[in-house]
């Protein structure tokens, strides 16, 4: 019992958030000409026929990362544009951690609310072909666009995309509630999070990759303040002063710290800064 299919929110005018049973957020952005579709989920479920109910335009597939709850339905589709520093990651992928993570958020509640079940994850005949896109890249879908910013931190090849016109910004894991620092330093991460403070003039809504997380179905924007309180803990982790826990997470331990309505997770492999990064001003 549950809820069956993926479910479907139009968050603007021709604008879906596709939640794939609380493991993750795609997103379908339909413009005049074309459409364009923002990360593939871990491909449990049939996005193919998701998105063919919502568009019969040609549409282009984006992935904000190469994490397994991004890029693992990527088998679907014969293209997918993304960050190089995140294709290996991509490529990675296995049909096992595939299962293991929709089971792993199955069991966080998942399965009281979702009806899905490993079974339904499929191994991929092929990869499809990655095309490598970078800052300043624009997705033209006829009467919107969608433009690309580099936001390193989660992964080291992690994107948003902002749409101006319709005044949205999608993003994926680069800054939201509980981010992971896990592909680079937190000083990385601080100056990814000062950088999309800077699009707020731009945007209204601001969609994660997690809207609707496990089992807490939910579409709606992120909280106003969570580039600046992934901020300041960053700041406070650089300077010794956050109240770092600790916390099961996957399979393994990491360490988190909180302020407002964010945390921030990180583990003994993430750096405080790599060479050649400019500090934080503390
Ligand atoms: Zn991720």
């Amino acid at each position: 019992m549950g809820i069956k299919t993926p479910y479907v929110c139009e968050i603007a005018p021709d604008t879906y958030a596709i939640n794939e049973f609380g493991l993750n957020a795609m997103f379908l952005c339909v413009g005049s000409e074309r459409a364009l579709l923002i990360d593939t989920g871990t491909g449990v479920c049939d996005l193919k026929a998701e998105v063919a109910k919502l568009t019969d335009k040609p549409y282009d597939v984006v992935l904000t990362h190469g994490h397994v709850d991004h890029a693992g339905g990527m088998g679907a589709f014969e293209k997918v544009y993304i960050h190089e520093k995140d294709v290996q990651m991509a490529k990675d992928i296995t049909v096992e951690r595939r299962k293991d993570y929709a089971d792993t958020l199955g069991k966080m509640n998942g399965y009281n609310v979702y009806d899905y079940s490993t079974d339904m994850v499929k191994a991929w005949d092929s990869y499809p072909e990655f095309v490598l896109i970078d800052e300043g890249y624009v997705f033209e879908l006829g009467d919107r666009s969608l433009e690309v910013f580099f936001a390193p931190g989660h992964t080291p090849g992690s994107i948003t995309l902002l749409d101006r016109k319709n005044r949205i910004h999608f993003s994926g894991d680069a800054c939201n509630g509980n981010t992971l620092c896990l592909g680079a330093s937190i000083t990385t991460l601080y100056h990814t999070a000062e950088k999309l403070k800077a699009l707020e003039p731009y945007f209204d809504q601001d969609f994660n990759g997690h809207h609707g997380y496990a089992g807490v179905p939910s579409c709606l924007s992120q909280k106003k303040t969570v580039r600046d309180d992934v901020m300041e803990i960053c700041r406070q982790i650089l300077k010794g002063t956050a109240n770092v826990t600790e916390q099961a997470f996957l399979g393994g331990t990491s360490k988190g710290a909180n302020y407002g309505n964010a945390r921030v997770v990180f583990n003994d492999k993430t750096p405080m800064i790599e060479e050649g990064e400019v500090p934080v001003e503390l």
